[in-house]
C-alpha cells in the first residue's frame, strides 16, 4: 500500500491522476428545487494523498458520509498495510514457511482478487514480488542488485506456494522469507470499498481518489459525469487525456512516479516478475473498470505484459478498457474508450 521505496531514491512527481471539479450548481436525481450539497476532503492515508469528494442532499450528510468514506479506507489499511507490523498481511508475511494464517474476508478477497490478476496477466501481476522490490530498495546511493542477488530472490517469488484456503479462511505462504504485499491493487479494492460506505451514509453521488485510484459513482449536481485527467508519462503536470466517468474506477500505473535514472535508463518500481527488473515495454497503463480492484490489479499487471498483450487483454474482458503508452511514447487506445477520450 505504502510506496516501496524510500522517498529520498526517487523524483516524485505530483499526482497520476487530476480530477476535476466543476459546474457545482443545479441538481441531478433528486426532486426539484432541493439543493445539494458537496463537500471534498483529504487526508494521508495508505501511505498517500486520499481525497473523497461527495455530493449528498445536505451538507452534514456530506460531511458524514465522507468520515465514513475515510474511516473505512483506515480500516482497510490496518488489515493489509505491511507496513504496519500487526495487519492481517504482516502476520501472513511473519508466518511465511511456519503455518497458515486467519484472516478477514476483506483481506482473503483482496488476495484472491491478486491471484485471479495474477492469472489473467500471465504471471505479469504478481504479489509475492515484495523480496524483489526489497531488493532494489535496499540500494542506497541508487545501486543496482546484481543478478546473483535477484537469483537467489527468485524461488520467493513464487505465486504457485501462496496457498489461499477461503473455506478455513487463511492464507500461507510455503516457503519461509516469502511475502506478499497488495501495493499494486489495495488502493483499488480500498476505493471500491470507501464508494459503499459514502453510499451506506447516505450520499448521493461521490469521487475516492487514492493518488491515482480513483472510483466515482453517480454524477455531478447539474447531471455532468466525473472529468478525470490522465497524467502524462513524460511532461510534469501535462494531461494526456480526458475521460468522465459514471460508476466507474480509474487506475493508472506508471514509470515516471518513482524512479530514478542511471546512465541514461530509468529505474522504477515496476517490476517483470520474470526478470525481477523494472518492466521495460510501457511509459504508462491506465485502466478504467467497473471495479477499482481490477483497474488497479490490472493496470500494473499490464504494464508488465507490454501494449501489444496488454490491448489483446483488454479488448476480451467485458467493462474493461485502457489507455497504454509504449516505451517510444506511442497511445493505444482500447475499441471502447476511442470514442470516450478527449486529447487536450
Ligand atoms: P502505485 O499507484 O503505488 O504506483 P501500482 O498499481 O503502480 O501502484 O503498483 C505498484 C506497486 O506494486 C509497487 O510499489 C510494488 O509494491 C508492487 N509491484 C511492483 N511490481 C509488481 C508486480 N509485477 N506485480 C504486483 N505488484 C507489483
Ligand atoms: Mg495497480
Amino acid at each position: 500500500m505504502h510506496s516501496k521505496l524510500p522517498d529520498h531514491f526517487f523524483r516524485f512527481q505530483k499526482c497520476l491522476l487530476t480530477l476535476v471539479l466543476s459546474a457545482l450548481s443545479g441538481c441531478a436525481g433528486v426532486p426539484p428545487g432541493q439543493e445539494l450539497a458537496v463537500v471534498t476532503r483529504a487526508q494521508m492515508q495508505m501511505g498517500t494523498l486520499v481525497k473523497i469528494t461527495v455530493v449528498a442532499r445536505s451538507e452534514s450528510n456530506a460531511q458524514a458520509s465522507a468520515t465514513a468514506g475515510f474511516a473505512e479506507i483506515r480500516r482497510l489499511e490496518e488489515l493489509l498495510s505491511t507496513w504496519i507490523p500487526t495487519s492481517e498481511l504482516s502476520r501472513v508475511n511473519a508466518s511465511a514457511g511456519v503455518m497458515p494464517v486467519h484472516v478477514s474476508p476483506d483481506t482473503l478477497t483482496v488476495v484472491q482478487r491478486a491471484m485471479q490478476a495474477a492469472e489473467m496477466t500471465g504471471g505479469g501481476f504478481n504479489i509475492a514480488i515484495g523480496p524483489a522490490v526489497d531488493a532494489w530498495r535496499v540500494t542506497e546511493g541508487q545501486q543496482i542488485p546484481t543478478e546473483s542477488e535477484l537469483e537467489s530472490l527468485r524461488p520467493l517469488v513464487d505465486l504457485q506456494a501462496v496457498h489461499v484456503d477461503v473455506q478455513e479462511g487463511t492464507i500461507f505462504l510455503e516457503k519461509a522469507g516469502m511475502r506478499i504485499d497488495v501495493g499494486g491493487i489495495g488502493k483499488g479494492y480500498a476505493a471500491d470499498q470507501a464508494v459503499d460506505a459514502l453510499r451506506r451514509a447516505g450520499a448521493v453521488a461521490g469521487v475516492v481518489a487514492l493518488s491515482g485510484d480513483i472510483k466515482t459513482f453517480g454524477r455531478l449536481p447539474g447531471g455532468k459525469m466525473f472529468p478525470v485527467g490522465i497524467q502524462h508519462p513524460r511532461e510534469d503536470g501535462a494531461v494526456l487525456a480526458w475521460i468522465d466517468l459514471k460508476d466507474e474506477a480509474i487506475s493508472t500505473a506508471g514509470d515516471y512516479e518513482r524512479f530514478f535514472e542511471r546512465d541514461g535508463v530509468r529505474y522504477h518500481h515496476i517490476l517483470d516478475p520474470q526478470t525481477l527488473q523494472p518492466a521495460r515495454s510501457c511509459q504508462s497503463v491506465t485502466v478504467i473498470a467497473r471495479e477499482g480492484v481490477w483497474a488497479d490489479g490490472l493496470d500494473t499487471g499490464i504494464f508488465v505484459m507490454g501494449p501489444e498483450r496488454g490491448m489483446e487483454l483488454v479488448e476480451q474482458l467485458p467493462d474493461v478498457e485502457a489507455i497504454i503508452v509504449d516505451a517510444e511514447g506511442r497511445l493505444f487506445v482500447s475499441s471502447g474508450l476511442k470514442q470516450r477520450i478527449r486529447l487536450p
